[in-house]
């Protein structure tokens, strides 16, 4: 069982290119690079490069709105690199052990290539 925590997690030393990850988009703020256990042709999680207390989506306060809504709009930017604008894709958080989250700083998971289901399992 992995406890909620605000200790460093992987994804810092992938920020901090510690540990290699294929990484499709940067900037300043926000990271972005393919899952290592891709549930789709395409699986690429979106992260702040800063988790300033972001272990979660649950964890979310008011001075997070700006990096929030730059998490969104780059996902849309990488699913246009992706070629995935045509078709669609998914965007997932999962948060808390409820929602499956295992690494605790915030990510979207952003799929497609493939036709999604709904509801989800
Ligand atoms: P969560 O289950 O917390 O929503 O998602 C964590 C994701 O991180 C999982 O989809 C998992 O496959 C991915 N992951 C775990 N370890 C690594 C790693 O070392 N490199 C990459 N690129 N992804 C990882």
């Amino acid at each position: 069982l992995t406890v909620p925590s605000d200790s460093p997690t992987l994804f810092d030393k992938i920020i901090n290119k510690e540990i290699p990850a294929n990484i499709v988009y940067e900037d300043d703020k926000v990271l972005a690079f393919r899952d290592i256990n891709p549930q789709a042709p395409v699986h690429i999680l979106l992260i702040p490069k800063v988790r300033d207390g972001l272990t979660g989506l649950s964890k979310a306060e008011e001075k997070h709105c700006e990096i929030l809504g730059q998490l969104l709009y780059t996902a849309k930017l990488v699913a246009k690199q992706e070629g995935l604008l045509e078709n669609g894709f998914r965007l997932v958080i999962n948060d808390g052990p409820s929602g499956c989250q295992s690494v605790y700083h915030l990510h979207l998971h952003l799929l497609g290539g493939r036709q999604m289901n709904w509801p989800p399992g």
